[in-house]
């Protein structure tokens, strides 16, 4: 066995080499050995266990990718499991979202999809033979009372008076308990460990609980529950799951895990822990994050500021770019904070490849050309992609009246500022030069207007004469240019890590999300579907909203800007 402080140095080098595209995790190293050993007969069967009580999140996403990503590359499978033990807090809804963002991720789990609630036959026969050995019992105290005997970290528990029933009493018990005669926390069926194991876990956990309710998949049928540990082991034996991966916090659990399944003798999987992912700036908890949808903080489990995957996804990631992620972070014993740069880093990597480039303005002002004629309108060659030439070009018209952004230009520039000023001359992207004549102001001194004239020699943005100009200015034209919606975002949280506070939503950013009116976009944007992403230039990468984005009302989501901050936390480190 290594000890664990031998693993956690491994695995930070490991994680440091987690460029490569499998990186060689300690994981893949107890696989390895299984393999070698033929353990499983050479087998690997891993699962995912969502619980269908929330929607999916970038933590999840972790897990999917390592155990779907696991049974790929060994060539054996990965189930899909609803821990559906819990009908209080789950829904077919959960359910739907959880398979749609499973696939969506681009894993297919084939016939292998399994609900924990198909087995309640069997984990009811499984709690009757406890019972039988002598190793569970029906307790009749209350809840608080169990909390109260169970000791603590420091202290032994204490036995319950009613530990000693007879088996046959058990029996007896437990079966009205299935019939209903009890009423909810009443009584609870309890393993029959050690009140005095120093793994508070073991200290004769429950096993099965009275809950009254209706199940979104056996209806009326139960009215006794079981309990996750219970559940979960039995559901990975009966599956013949090989590793049963899960995150550290269910480190305690192993032993339970493990007392089960060999009291019951049947087959024994290996529970395997890593570190979850905890991500800046957000909060990775179910239960915070149906808290900010229930509480209307944000517009929905699909809000693109949600760290979900269906907020994700209607943000504008790309599946491919949440995979390399995961990669990338690689897979731990030891919890840390990972930069949310870095996941904005990965979908830049993708869509630096692969979106067009694109004009448009979003804080519109508006420019006469006073020396380009009235009737006049021209198409210009644009380039879509300088980091790939088979991307080509398109046409872009250009006219008399164009807009370019309002803080593109300055009236009375400090030095550093290179952009539009009056009497200066600049560059149009892909155009031409101009020079600014004039300005024009409302009566409360806004600027409304700028009347400029452009060099008809700098046709496609050179002079012939050689001479420089220091900015670059995209621009649309206004005749041809299409309105649009545009929605800036911005990190949900102000606090890096706002989970540790204990009013996590006293920590939201009030400006998370910023929302641009009457936007001017290139015409050719008219037509873009909901998958379209593109990069506006020098503004970020956009997508359109598949939500509220209609044929006549454009809608565009910033994914991300261009400015790359991990780059940077990167050479710091
Ligand atoms: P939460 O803590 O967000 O409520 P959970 O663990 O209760 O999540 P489950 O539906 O039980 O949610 O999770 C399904 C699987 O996803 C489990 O195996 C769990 O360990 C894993 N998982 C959940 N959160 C993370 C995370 N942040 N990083 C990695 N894996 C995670
Ligand atoms: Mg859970």
């Amino acid at each position: 066995m290594i000890s664990s402080s031998h693993m956690d140095r491994t695995d930070s080098i490991m994680e440091k080499s987690a460029e490569n595209t499998a990186p060689p995790n300690f994981i893949r190293h107890l696989i390895n050995k299984d393999i070698q050993t033929n353990r499983f007969g050479g087998n690997i069967v891993t699962r995912f266990p969502p619980e269908p009580n929330g929607y999916l999140h970038i933590g999840h996403a972790k897990s999917i990718c390592l155990n779907f990503g696991l049974a790929n590359e060994y060539k054996g499978k990965c189930h899909l499991r609803f821990d559906d033990t819990n009908p209080g807090k789950e829904s077919v809804e959960y359910v739907d979202s959880i398979k749609t963002d499973v696939r969506w991720l681009g894993f297919d789990w084939k016939e292998h999809l399994y609900f924990a609630s198909n087995y309640f036959e069997r984990l009811y026969a499984c709690a009757v033979e406890l019972i039988k050995k002598g190793l569970a019992y029906v307790d009749s105290l209350s809840v608080e009372e169990i909390r109260q005997y169970r000791g603590t970290l420091t202290q032994p528990g204490t036995e319950s008076p009613y530990r000693n029933r007879s088996i046959q009493e058990n029996i007896d018990l437990f079966d009205r308990m299935k019939n209903g005669e009890f009423d909810e926390g009443a009584c609870v069926l309890r393993a029959k460990i050690d009140m005095a194991s120093p793994n508070m876990v073991m200290r004769d956990p429950t096993l099965y609980r009275i809950r009254k309710m209706n199940h979104h998949r056996t209806g009326d049928q139960w009215c006794i529950y079981p309990m996750y540990d219970f559940a979960h082991c039995l559901s990975d034996s009966i599956e013949g799951i090989t590793h049963s991966i899960c995150t550290l916090e269910f480190e305690n659990n192993r032993e339970l895990y493990d007392w089960i399944l060999n009291a019951l003798e049947v087959y024994h999987p290996q529970q395997i822990e890593f570190a979850r992912l905890n991500l800046s700036y957000t909060v990775l908890s179910k239960r915070k994050l149906i808290e900010l949808v229930e509480g209307g903080y944000v517009n929905g489990w699909d809000d693109p500021r949600m760290p979900t995957i269906s907020g994700l996804r209607r943000r504008g990631f790309s599946p491919e770019s949440i995979r390399s992620f995961c990669e990338r972070i690689g897979v731990a014993r030891r919890d840390s904070m990972v930069s949310y740069a870095l996941l904005e880093h990965s979908i830049r990597e993708y869509l630096n490849k692969t979106a067009p480039r694109v004009m448009a303005v979003l804080r519109p002002l508006r420019v006469v050309i006073e020396n380009y004629p009235q009737d006049r309108s021209e198409e210009l060659d644009a380039v879509n992609n300088p980091e790939d030439a088979s991307m080509g070009t398109r046409k872009i018209p250009f006219s008399r009246v164009i807009y370019i952004e309002q803080d593109d230009f300055m009236e009375d520039p400090p030095k550093k500022f290179f952009r539009l000023a009056p009497g200066r001359e600049v560059r149009l992207r892909y155009a031409y030069f101009i020079t600014c004549k004039d300005v024009i102001k409302d009566e409360s001194g806004h600027i409304v207007e700028l009347i400029c004239t452009y060099d008809p020699e700098t046709k496609g943005g050179d002079a012939p004469d050689g001479r420089k100009v220091k900015a670059t200015l995209h621009w649309v034209s206004a005749y041809h240019s299409i309105d649009a919606e545009v929605r800036l975002y911005d990190h949900l949280f102000q606090s890096e890590n706002p989970a540790e506070a204990g009013s996590f939503v006293d920590l939201l950013n009030p400006n998370s999300l910023n929302v641009l009116q009457d936007c001017k976009l290139e015409p050719g944007l008219v037509a873009s579907t909901a998958d379209f992403r593109c990069q506006f230039e020098r503004l970020g990468y956009f997508c359109v909203d598949s939500k509220d984005s209609m044929s006549d009302r454009l809608v565009f989501n910033r994914i991300v800007t261009l400015k790359d901050t991990w780059e940077k936390i990167k050479k710091s480190d």
